[in-house]
């Protein structure tokens, strides 16, 4: 088998990636960060995410799993006094393979056939970058609203317990193929009306952004962010790929979910 380990950076997630690398070679694995079987990341829910948008082009050949060096995260989920025991799992168990819905990202522009597509495992976000957010939202080919406001978020179901929850969207369990559309401080009074309360779009029901005038908009997908310019439309959907976590011991989502905004 195959690995490879990411690590945010700090010396003691530098530190416990080689640990986790030394180990993992004495078990007669090979270290192949283009093609690994396994990635495993060291940091935190961001080390994570940097890490399946380093590997988006494989999803169905490589597995995630993540270690925390600071608080316990959603997505990594392993203390670092485990690491000796998460290791010969790796090196000796076939793993349990968990499956979570991704969002697709397809943003169009106006005089242009070019459109590119994202994948996110939390949520894209999207804002004017200067003055209000003004857009129609479609929800399978109808209007279903004009939106003003500060912006709009979409995340997965593993995503919404991110920035989803602080605009108070629901906390969804990722066995739940869908998308959710949250708003940030929409303009409601007697001209503007959006609805108010965040959606959950099932699966093949696509939303699409369309922006009312020719403005800049920041778009964030995960981590990453970039400014747009000449945005005709930005289409949402749950994705055809899934993300796929090696599963070594049951860590309900409802209990991660618990120890991370009730008690530990
Ligand atoms: P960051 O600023 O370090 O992330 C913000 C916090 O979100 C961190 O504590 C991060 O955990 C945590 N987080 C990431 N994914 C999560 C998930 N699925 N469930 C629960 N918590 C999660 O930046 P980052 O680490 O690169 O993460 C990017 C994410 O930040 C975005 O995808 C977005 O969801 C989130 N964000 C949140 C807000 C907000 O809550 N107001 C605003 C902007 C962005 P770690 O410390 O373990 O990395
Ligand atoms: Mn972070």
């Amino acid at each position: 088998m195959k690995f490879a380990v990411i690590s945010r950076g700090d010396e003691t997630s530098n530190a416990l990636m080689q640990k986790i690398k030394n180990y993992l070679l004495e078990f007669n694995l090979s270290y192949d960060s283009t093609e690994p079987d396994i990635v495993i990341t060291v940091g935190g829910d961001g080390t994570l995410l940097y890490a399946f948008h380093q590997y988006t082009h494989r999803l169905n050949d490589t597995s995630f799993v993540g270690v925390h060096t600071g608080h316990l995260g959603f997505y990594a989920d392993w203390k670092p006094e485990e690491v000796e025991r998460l290791v010969i799992h790796i090196a000796k168990t076939p793993f349990k393979i968990v499956e979570y819905p991704l969002l697709e990202v397809i943003v169009r522009h106006n005089n242009s056939a070019k459109s590119e597509r994202y994948l996110a495992l939390n949520e894209c976000s999207v804002k004017s970058v200067v003055g209000s957010l003004v857009m129609d939202l479609e929800i399978k080919g109808e209007l279903f609203e004009t939106f003003r406001g500060d912006g709009l978020c979409i995340s997965t179901p593993s995503g919404s317990t991110a920035y989803n929850k602080a605009l108070g969207g629901a906390i969804l369990h990722p066995s739940l193929a869908s998308i959710q559309i949250s708003e940030m401080a929409s303009i409601n009074n007697r001209v503007y009306r959006t609805i108010g309360s965040p959606l959950v779009l099932p699966q093949h029901h696509t939303c699409l952004l369309k922006p009312l005038n020719d403005v800049d908009f920041h778009i964030t997908i995960d981590h990453l962010s970039m400014v747009e310019k000449s945005v005709k439309s930005i289409q949402c959907r749950v994705a055809e790929e899934k993300i796929r976590f090696a599963r070594f011991r049951p860590f309900p989502f409802w209990k991660r979910v618990k120890e991370s905004f009730i008690n530990g």
